[in-house]
């Protein structure tokens, strides 16, 4: 599991999290879900190690991981607008995580085909990532996130700029690929329809606070509050 226990962020005088502690449970798929502002980004971020807390622990699968780097924190993370190296070949770019850790040649080429082949890419290897489409693209992330085999996968909204037909596609192909691997998973998402169809577990954040962590069903049946009601209430 990750454990977040008493994690407060400021940025100058304002707090995006106020003293959150949660429990992300293992192998399950978790939506990060609340409106916009409210801390979730910032939430991951601290997750990945590529932000500091001001106070507070992380522990991610029973290691104390808060003063970890993120290269050690065994973590694959994709965002929204995901970075991939141009000037390389599909194939590199999901193999690079494994060359910069200097593993043989043939286990890089017999992992990247196996990851080419689990997001559906096996035929684009060679192309370059401007070749691609966004969804494409994605996936390709997501093999790249995947490949050095992480415990932990964080997801910062990462269908958020594709439009809604291919969002829907990736969202069941993301449902489908995490029942293939299992790998503990967090997804930030402020769609309360993306978060209740995918997600195991959904974590409601707002204004910097947990307001409420449970099972599509808990919070659609026995909302905690009224925030919580309101924000997964039919959109009016
Ligand atoms: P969105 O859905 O829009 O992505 P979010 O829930 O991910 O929102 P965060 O990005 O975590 O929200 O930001 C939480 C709050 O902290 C926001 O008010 C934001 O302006 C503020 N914030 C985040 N990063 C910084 C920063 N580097 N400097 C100053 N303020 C920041
Ligand atoms: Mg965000």
């Amino acid at each position: 599991s990750i454990e977040i226990a008493g994690v407060s962020k400021r940025f100058g005088e304002f707090v995006a999290l106020d003293d959150v502690s949660v429990s992300i449970p293992s192998g399950r798929l978790t939506a990060l879900l609340g409106p916009s502002g409210g801390g979730k980004s910032t939430l991951l971020r601290i997750i990945a190690g590529l932000e500091r807390s001001d106070s507070g622990r992380v522990e991610i699968e029973g290691i104390d991981a808060t003063d970890l780097p993120p290269q050690r924190r065994n973590v694959g993370f994709v965002f929204q607008h995901y970075a991939a190296f141009k000037h390389m070949s599909v194939r590199r770019n999901v193999a690079f995580g494994l060359e910069i850790r200097k593993r043989p040649k043939h286990e890089v080429a017999a992992r990247v085909d196996e990851l080419l082949k689990l997001v559906h890419l096996e035929q684009f290897g060679d192309r370059l990532p401007a070749q691609l489409s966004g969804g494409q693209r994605q996936r390709m992330a997501l093999a790249r996130a995947l490949a050095v085999r992480p415990t932990v996968l964080l997801l910062d909204e990462p269908f958020g700029a594709l439009d809604a037909k291919v969002r829907k596609e990736l969202r069941d192909w993301l449902r489908r690929l995490h029942d293939e691997v299992h790998v503990t998973t967090v997804f930030v998402t402020h769609d309360q329809e993306e978060a209740l169809e995918v997600a195991d577990e959904i974590v409601v954040i707002n204004e910097g606070r947990v307001e409420q962590i449970g099972s599509p069903d808990d919070l659609y049946d026995r909302p905690a509050n009224d925030f919580v009601m309101r924000f997964l209430g039919p959109v009016t």
